[in-house]
């Protein structure tokens, strides 16, 4: 299983969710800037203008079929009388305004030039408005749409009319009408639009004072206090359009069919509508079914527009697609995948309702189209990011897994396993060069334990950062090299560094991928590490195995050897020479002789295994010595004890008869020769004692240790007297029987009691005491009140020829031997001797037997 490397789930996700909310900002307003998708964005916007009841401000007088029918196809033919005619049948109107052209001078236009001024005399005061058509349009960057020239009612009429307007019609680039100029300019003439003309005539402004309540104010055009039109850059104002307003027909108004309160207080617009062959028919934002609607009916909706105050005012979008695409991303970024797409319709759907909601309240247009796609452009983002994580994390599995499977298959070999891990440290960050440190498991120092190239020239600078990771226990990156720790059960077992190519910043994911390599790979690298430790192991001791003089062996339950050194291999070939011994399934210890050549074997079973561990000790050489050792004993006892009675023997001699008669020195010298020849003798007879005591074979009979005591006492009460020592003695009544050779048990006691006299100052105190431990053992205490023995030599004192060398002691004569033959006759009587001394103080020494309890028992 791959596991994921704690590194790895660092949560960057807020980071991600701003990062592609700001992307995707960026990508809108630039999008936006060059508005590539208008005609989408200007359709979408359209989805406001559901058509409201119509206010009812304007009543349409529609120049239609029936009309045209009537009064003549060629609407230019018209006699000026029948718009005369209309004028008074219309009288009650407030505003009447032509959207008709009147340019070319006729022979009735005095009498519609009268009319009109009746009109205007009469109780309504009617203002009349006469359209101009602008000619050629002037495109450039002013604010206000230019023409070269323009279409103007003839003389008599625009001197008749309140005000000219300019009817000309502004299509989007999708062709659709939305919106109005406020002014266009005809040659260096500022003229009125058409609709706001009518605005202000309903307003009864006069034309003289349109200048002081008309003005620009910033973006806006300020019409009353109460009305202010939002101009965007091309000088137009957003309309609105209701539903289809009162309409009524020419012919029907001329032939008195309309009743005349139609028209009172009321806005009457005359112009074509429903007349087939003409083509003043425009789309307009409601029109879904591909109607066209006539310009006189768009003016209509623009009047009313501006008549009710519902002039939809666009909003800048800029705040909107940075905020929504930077809300939308951070929440997309923590959505789980498969609530992105309901979530970002549900935001969508929330966006239209607000939208609709403040349009309806405020007649602000959001920008449906562009703040859509702020709420979709990050999801489309994130879907992206998301895929491509997945494709990452999928990559790097196989990665993973690959450089698990290839590190396995290397056998447990660290000469193998770091080539490998340096590889794929190579391929990961294109390193040129690089080191594998493992750490010391004592010193915990790093250890250069593989590099590429050969070259040593990067390697200071690559320890220097090793050091750095071990030191922070985390991964490093120090231009231009990056360390690694690898951990494994919270030891750290290496750190592999590598340097990185100057001009590439590694991506954060090349190190994550390095250290979740480190994670997978430890657990394989810390059982190389131990099996190159144990395989060390094993040589150094198959080296010291093979390099001992001792035969080693592990035999089978064949008794052929599974594994054996030279030396014993060299000693023995054949073990099954000794198969006898090895019958008995116990350990045992023989010595053998091969050949020439003597061995002490010791052979032992491995408990559950049916194996013996055995080990051959050649000994030749120490058979010799200790065949050299009895001859040189056999001397002493025969022949240096005969020369040496001889001379104690003649010593004497000469003393007895010509003792007194020797001169005083000559007694002297003589003294000194005896005291010499029975130290000599002493000595001699101590290591034929100590000897005899080694070789065993005395006979162990059952005795009375108070007996032995008794005869020790004995031997000593003279010295004792002599010396003024006070001595004490506690003897049980009850025997002590112990199962022993009397000659040694007594030569134990003789001693130790010996050297309390010795080793005791003149007047001293010793104290003996002889008792039953317990129901199985029998304890002697001889306890002085002596110079002691320090610690330091009570741990040598039972070895052969140790004496005590102390200013105190050094005059005492001895031999060294006394106690060694005291600790080999009680070990070999299965007992136990020890001391307790304090120098200056004294010394107690123990002695401690198995106590026979029944005389059968021998
Ligand atoms: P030695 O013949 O010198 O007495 P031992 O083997 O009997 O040899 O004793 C070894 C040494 O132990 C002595 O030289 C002496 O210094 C010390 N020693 C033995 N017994 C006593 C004792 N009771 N008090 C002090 N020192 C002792």
């Amino acid at each position: 299983m791959i596991r994921q490397s704690p590194l790895l789930v660092r949560n960057t996700r807020w980071r991600a969710g701003l990062w592609l909310g700001c992307l995707s900002a960026v990508a809108l307003l630039l999008l936006w800037r060059g508005d590539l998708f208008a005609q989408f964005r200007l359709r979408l916007s359209d989805l406001y203008f559901a058509p409201a009841s119509n206010p009812g401000s304007v009543v349409i007088v529609a120049i239609d079929d029936a009309s045209l029918e009537a009064y003549g196809r060629v609407l230019t033919e018209w006699p000026r009388a029948l718009y005369a005619e209309l004028l008074n049948q219309v009288s009650t109107a407030r505003v009447v305004g032509f959207d008709l052209l009147f340019d070319v001078p006729k022979s009735g236009d005095e009498t519609l030039a009268a009319a009109i001024r009746q009109a205007r005399a009469g109780e309504a005061r009617t203002r009349a408005i006469m359209p101009i058509v602008g000619v050629e349009r002037v495109l450039g960057s002013s604010r206000m749409a230019r023409f070269q020239d323009a279409m103007r009612p003839n003389p008599i009429l625009a001197a008749a009319a309140d005000y000219l307007g300019s009817v000309n019609t502004f299509q989007d680039i999708d062709g659709v009408i939305r919106r109005q100029p406020a002014f266009v300019q005809v040659g260096d003439e500022e003229t009125l639009s058409f609709s706001l003309a009518i605005y202000l005539a309903y307003l009864r402004i006069p034309a003289a004072a349109i200048h002081q309540v008309v003005y620009p104010a910033g973006d806006m055009l300020n019409v009353t206090p109460q009305r202010q039109l939002y101009l965007d850059e091309g000088g137009l104002w957003q309309q609105n359009f209701f539903m289809t307003p009162a309409t009524v027909s020419f012919r029907d108004v001329l032939s008195g069919q309309v009743d005349p309160a139609v028209f009172a207080d009321r806005i009457v617009l005359v112009g074509l509508m429903n007349a087939s062959g003409f083509i003043d028919q425009y789309p307009v934002p409601t029109d879904t079914g591909g109607n066209l609607m006539a310009g006189v009916e768009i003016h209509a909706h623009a009047i009313e527009s501006l008549i009710q105050n519902q002039l939809p005012r666009p909003v800048n979008p800029t705040f909107w697609i940075i905020g929504l695409s930077i809300f939308a991303s951070l929440l997309y970024v923590y959505a789980r995948w498969y609530l992105l797409i309901p979530l970002s319709l549900l935001l969508v759907a929330a966006l239209a309702l607000t939208a609709f909601y403040i349009f309806h309240q405020r007649q602000e247009m959001i920008d449906l189209f562009y703040t859509g796609l702020a709420l979709i452009t990050p999801l489309v983002l994130h879907s992206g990011r998301k895929l491509s994580l997945e494709i990452d994390r999928r990559r790097r599995s196989e990665f993973l897994l690959q450089s698990v499977v290839e590190i396995s298959n290397q056998r447990l070999v660290l000469e193998r396993i770091l080539p490998r891990i340096a590889a794929d440290i190579r391929r990961v960050l294109s390193s040129p060069a690089g080191a594998i440190w493992l750490i010391d498991d004592e010193s915990s120092r790093p250890r250069l334990a593989h590099q590429w190239p050969e070259s040593a020239a990067y390697v200071p600078m690559l320890e220097s950062i090793c050091r750095r990771s071990r030191a922070e226990g985390r991964a490093v990156i120090s231009y231009p090299c990056v360390a690694v720790p690898v951990h494994w059960q919270g030891r750290l077992l290496a750190v592999l560094t590598a340097q990185i190519p100057l001009r590439w910043h590694p991506p954060r994911a090349a190190l994550y991928l390095l250290q979740s390599l480190a994670d997978q790979l430890a657990p394989s690298l810390e059982n190389a590490i131990l099996y190159t430790e144990v395989a060390r192991q094993k040589a150094t001791l198959e080296t010291i195995l093979d390099t001992s003089p001792t035969g080693i062996a592990l035999l089978g339950s064949d008794l052929r050897p599974i594994r054996c050194n030279a030396a014993y291999e060299a000693a023995l070939s054949d073990s099954a020479i000794l198969s006898e011994k090895f019958q008995a399934g116990a350990a045992f210890r023989e010595e053998v002789q091969i050949g020439k050549r003597s061995y002490n074997l010791e052979a032992a079973p491995l408990a559950g295994f049916q194996q013996w561990v055995v080990i051959l000790n050649d000994v030749t050489t120490l058979s010799e010595l200790n065949r050299f050792k009895t001859q040189m004993i056999r001397m002493a006892s025969h022949d240096l004890r005969n020369p040496l009675a001889r001379i104690l023997g003649y010593a004497d001699l000469v003393q007895q008869i010509n003792g007194d008669s020797l001169p005083e020195q000559s007694r002297r010298f003589l003294g000194s020769i005896q005291t010499a020849a029975e130290q000599m003798n002493e000595i001699i007879g101590g290591i034929l004692d100590l000897e005899l005591v080694r070789a065993g074979g005395v006979r162990h009979e059952p005795l009375d240790l108070r007996e032995v005591v008794r005869e020790a006492i004995r031997h000593q009460q003279t010295d004792m007297e002599r010396r003024q020592q006070i001595f004490e003695a506690e003897i049980p009544d009850s025997p002590a029987c112990v199962l022993g050779n009397y000659r040694q048990l007594a030569q134990v006691a003789t001693n130790l009691l010996g050297n309390a006299v010795k080793y005791t100052p003149d007047a001293g105190h010793i104290h003996l005491r002889l008792y039953q431990q317990d129901d199985a053992l029998v304890r002697l205490e001889i306890e002085d009140t002596g110079y002691g023995i320090s610690e330091e030599a009570q741990k040598q004192l039972f070895t052969e020829f140790y004496r005590v060398r102390t200013p105190a002691t050094a005059d005492i004569p001895g031999s060294g031997l006394g106690l060694s033959l005291v600790k080999s006759v009680v070990d070999s009587h299965n007992g136990r001797v020890w001391v307790s001394s304090q120098e200056g103080v004294g010394s107690t020494f123990f002695v401690e037997l198995p106590l026979l309890k029944d005389e059968n028992d021998a």
